[in-house]
């Protein structure tokens, strides 16, 4: 199989994926500039690498000649562009929303694909999934709402979605709010 040309990567996250994301979750912020895509050792986590104010895209080297699995990487990735923050903490919102936002990506461009986040129904990942994608259908405009209170993912508190009138449950926030941490269960049952 051919390699993946990073290029054509680059172009798809700049003319397909941002934009189509920038739409319906508010714009990224500013002050940070994506260099280049690389794709790193074998099993390593697709990630943000920062350097300065410059961010490199790391996706998994074993899916160098999969362009189906990298736009897939690509497009999860995308959504931490949102709010960079230099650290690799999030939230579950932001972690379900790139996942979501991944298979949906998948859906419309690949159509017919047989990719899931996981089979394991303790993958965290999917629990994110499951937080985030019910709430997105109920509101479908909370997250460009919240971010247009507070832009980053990671400095949203209860009040951002009282003031930007998301009006989920305590329980809800709570859980959508609490630090993702892939090695360890979720904070709620
Ligand atoms: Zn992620």
């Amino acid at each position: 199989m051919p390699l993946v040309d990073k290029h054509e990567l680059m172009r798809c996250l700049s003319y397909d994926m941002l934009p189509y994301i920038e739409e319906r979750y508010g714009v990224m912020n500013t002050g940070w500039t994506v260099i280049d895509i690389e794709f790193t050792g074998y099993g390593d986590e697709p990630r943000l690498r920062y350097n300065g104010n410059n961010i490199i895209i790391h996706l998994a080297q074993n899916i160098r000649d999969n362009v189906c699995f990298a736009c897939f990487q690509l497009a999860h990735e995308a959504v931490h562009l949102l709010s960079p923050t230099g650290t690799p903490h999030t939230r579950y919102l932001e972690e379900g929303l790139a996942a979501v936002y991944s298979l949906r990506f998948m859906d419309e461009h690949f159509p017919g694909h047989n990719i899931v986040i996981s089979n394991d129904p303790a993958d965290l990942y999917l629990r994110a999934v499951y937080l985030v994608d019910p709430f997105l259908n109920a509101y479908p405009d909370a997250i460009k709402k919240l971010r247009a209170i507070e832009p980053c993912f990671n400095a949203m508190t209860p009040q951002t979605f009282h003031d930007a009138q998301v009006a989920c449950s305590q329980e809800l926030i709570d859980k959508l709010l609490a630090p993702f941490k892939s090695a360890s269960a979720p904070p709620w049952g």
